[in-house]
């Protein structure tokens, strides 16, 4: 009995691998990113292209998953909130044990499974993903932010504060000023 589909994007079929210690399968595809993979100010997004280039291997006690996920990723720097656009490999190894109904394992919520032949790679990959983000992603490694007083981005040119008030914005001071003198009255 499974749940998974064996056609979903992050669905591998061990069947061709069969369950012989030491056979093993090289794969590689390209497969849509799910929903909501990443972290709030940065994630892969939906419906993406994650390369996968992943080693099957028999082992005794199960599949062995290895290789890597390329994939863009894309956020805000928490300090400028200038958009972000990146490129993430991530490195993947993780053990699928069999499905044994007698396995004392079985018990055991931190292992991860086959269902039949069936591996589900996305938590392994959800897990892999979150590993390998920054959690505080900067668009460069020196952002200086953004300005307290206007909101602007510091270290931009047409960016300055020491200079002293703009002339034009004198002039109109002024001008308030007098419309207030005229206003009085006599
Ligand atoms: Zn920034
Ligand atoms: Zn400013």
């Amino acid at each position: 009995m499974t749940s998974l589909d064996p056609r979903a994007p992050l669905v591998l079929d061990t069947r061709e691998l069969g369950r012989r210690p030491g056979s093993s399968r090289l794969m590689s595809r390209t497969e849509p990113a799910p929903a909501d993979l990443g972290i709030e100010v940065l994630r892969v997004p939906e419906g993406s292209p994650i390369e996968l280039d992943l080693r099957l291997e028999a082992v005794m006690e199960g599949v062995l998953v290895s290789g890597s996920a390329d994939a863009e990723v894309v956020g805000e720097c928490v300090r400028c909130l200038e958009p972000i656009a990146d490129h993430l490999t991530i490195d993947l190894q993780e053990l699928y044990l069999y499905d044994e109904p007698d396995d004392q394992m079985l018990d055991q919520l931190d292992v991860r499974r086959l269902e039949g032949d069936l591996i589900d790679l996305e938590p392994a990959l959800r897990d892999a993903v979150v590993l390998a983000l920054p959690f505080q992603p900067l668009c460069e490694d020196d952002c200086p932010g953004l300005c307290p007083e206007c909101g602007m981005r510091l270290g931009l040119d047409d960016h300055a504060h020491e200079a002293p008030i703009d002339p034009r914005w004198a002039s109109l001071q002024g001008l308030a000023g007098s419309i207030e003198t005229d206003s009085e009255p006599d």
